[in-house]
């Protein structure tokens, strides 16, 4: 008997590294590589705007990428298993294969997939492809999960990070020119009107644009990881991130190009450097698996205490101003403004503007993660969820409620030249860099020189710094009071 087999693309769009491809390749006489648009099986996470105009281009290129092989992506559109029993009578599969994805909505949808479609008779095969380990593979002695990320940290490296990328097939076979497939403009992912141009300036998704970058960040960058990678100017980290949630590049990849790379380098510091980078990456990885084993973390937080915790109601206005880079604090509007244009915002300005929000404003974390899911080329429900119950101090191993950011020190301390705060603020430019992180408190005459009037030019600070500060360690001092 013939075996025919569908692979279904998902958050894996590469062809390298593609265990679901590869098993496809190895039992299957044809495969067929297809992608379903099913947005609404992805619960309160379709896709943000962002997300779906790289997903557009990520399409086109592993279409085209199928073609140089002699295939190509059949893209279909409708509920996901229905569209898969309808392919499977079409095309006689006998096998349907799949990289897991781990996101509570998705995993419940594809276990349901799984048991009907094994149910009628077909061979059904998941595979890891976005993970170095799966979730359930690293536990404590007692056999709980992880909630602390250095203990995870270290399991993960007492176990060895795998590092065996498989190589791209050759040859895929067959164009499937019999099945009737949608163009990706016909998924309507692209906004309108227009306004990407900014990410089309920064951004080329797909395998080849996530390799370029790999490359780039390996040769100029990893050795002053440690140094730069906190200062927004330097644009001193890989920027893998969106090439990593839509699975164009995998972390064994980056492991394995990493590792390889540090084999007789010990004296050059690179070793040093590239550990505080596949820690990083580690952070992705614990990311997956708290939010794997805490499902309930995508709105709820994870420190329960929280349960009771009074976050103030958003103000429109404010809530805006923060938005769209109109607080008033440099810093913060600079990596607002970074996030409009460029679908992208620094780590670091991640958490300062992050802690004005939850922290100075009181409002509710998932307010933030809401916009940052929109406006992000790589929201990922994991590292988002994460990154903001960090910085809310709700989270797990999250930062204490009464460390809160002073976005002014943080400014000086990692942008002193206002390199970064001018790239995104022309209009305070020209003060000194003196005040270029806090322009309010600038004597007129300085603002004069510059040509700035506060509230006119620059918006004056939405929101006190410091009796902000105090109303949030009082609110936590209150929940202290709830145990
Ligand atoms: P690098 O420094 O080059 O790190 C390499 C890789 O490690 C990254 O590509 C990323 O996959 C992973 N990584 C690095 N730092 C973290 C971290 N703190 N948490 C989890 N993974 C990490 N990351 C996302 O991928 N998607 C999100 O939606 C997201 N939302 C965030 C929201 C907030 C409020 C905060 C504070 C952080 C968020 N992060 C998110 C984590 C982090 O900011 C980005 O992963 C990082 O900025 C990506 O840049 P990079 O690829 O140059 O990172």
């Amino acid at each position: 008997m013939k075996h025919i087999g569908l692979v279904w693309f998902r958050r894996d769009l590469r062809l390298t590294d593609n265990p679901a491809l590869e098993a496809a390749l190895e039992r299957c006489d044809r495969v067929i590589p297809i992608y379903i648009h099913a947005p609404q099986e992805e619960g309160d996470w379709a896709p943000g705007a962002a997300s779906r105009w790289w997903l557009h281009h990520s399409l086109e290129a592993l279409d085209a990428s199928l073609r140089e092989r002699g295939s190509r992506l059949t893209i279909l559109e409708g509920e996901s298993l229905a569209t898969l029993q309808h392919l499977v009578e079409r095309t006689g599969a006998t096998h349907l294969f799949w990289n897991r994805l781990y996101e509570p909505a998705l995993t419940e949808r594809d276990s349901k997939i799984k048991q009907q479609l094994q149910g009628h008779g077909l061979t059904v095969e998941s595979f890891n492809a976005a993970l170095l380990f799966e979730p359930w593979q690293v536990l404590k002695d007692n056999g709980e999960p992880y909630r602390v990320f250095t203990p995870y940290w270290k399991a993960l490296q007492r176990r060895g990070l795998p590092q065996i990328p498989l190589p791209a097939p050759k040859s895929i076979g067959t164009t499937n020119s019999e099945l009737q497939s949608l163009t990706v403009d016909a998924l309507n992912l692209l906004p309108v009107p227009r306004w990407d141009s900014g990410l089309h300036s920064r951004w080329e998704p797909g395998e080849r644009g996530a390799w370029q970058r790999l490359e780039l960040f390996i040769d100029d960058r990893l050795l002053s990881y440690i140094d730069e990678r906190d200062i927004p100017a330097a644009e001193a980290s890989s920027t893998l991130s969106p090439h990593l949630h839509f699975g164009e590049i995998s972390p064994r990849q980056i492991v394995a190009a990493v590792e390889q790379l540090s084999i007789g380098n010990a004296s050059t510091g690179l070793i040093g450097n590239a550990e505080a980078f596949l820690r990083e990456l580690a952070w992705r990885e614990f990311a997956h698996y708290l939010l794997f084993h805490f499902p309930h973390t995508q709105a709820q937080p994870f420190n329960p205490r929280f349960e009771h915790f009074t976050w103030a109601p958003p103000e429109p206005k404010r809530l805006q101003a923060w938005q769209r880079g109109r607080t008033g604090i440099p810093i913060v509007d600079a990596g607002m403004r970074e996030l409009w244009h460029t679908g992208f915002m620094h780590n670091r300005v991640r958490m300062i503007a992050a802690s004005l929000l939850s922290k100075n404003l009181l409002y509710p974390w998932q307010e933030g993660a809401r916009w940052f899911w929109d406006t992000l080329v790589d929201a990922d429900l994991a590292g988002n969820t994460l990154g903001w119950q960090w910085v809310a101090g709700c989270g797990a191993d999250a930062a204490p409620f009464f460390r809160i950011f002073n976005p002014v020190l943080q400014g000086q301390k990692f942008d002193p030249q206002g390199r970064y705060v001018r790239r995104w603020l022309p209009e305070i430019g020209a003060l000194p860099d003196r005040y270029i992180h806090h322009p309010w408190q600038a004597p007129a005459e300085v603002l004069h020189q510059a040509g700035i009037t506060i509230g006119r030019h620059y918006p004056a600070p939405i929101v006190d710094l410091k009796l902000s500060r105090t109303r949030a360690l009082e609110r936590h001092a209150e929940l202290k009071h709830l145990n």
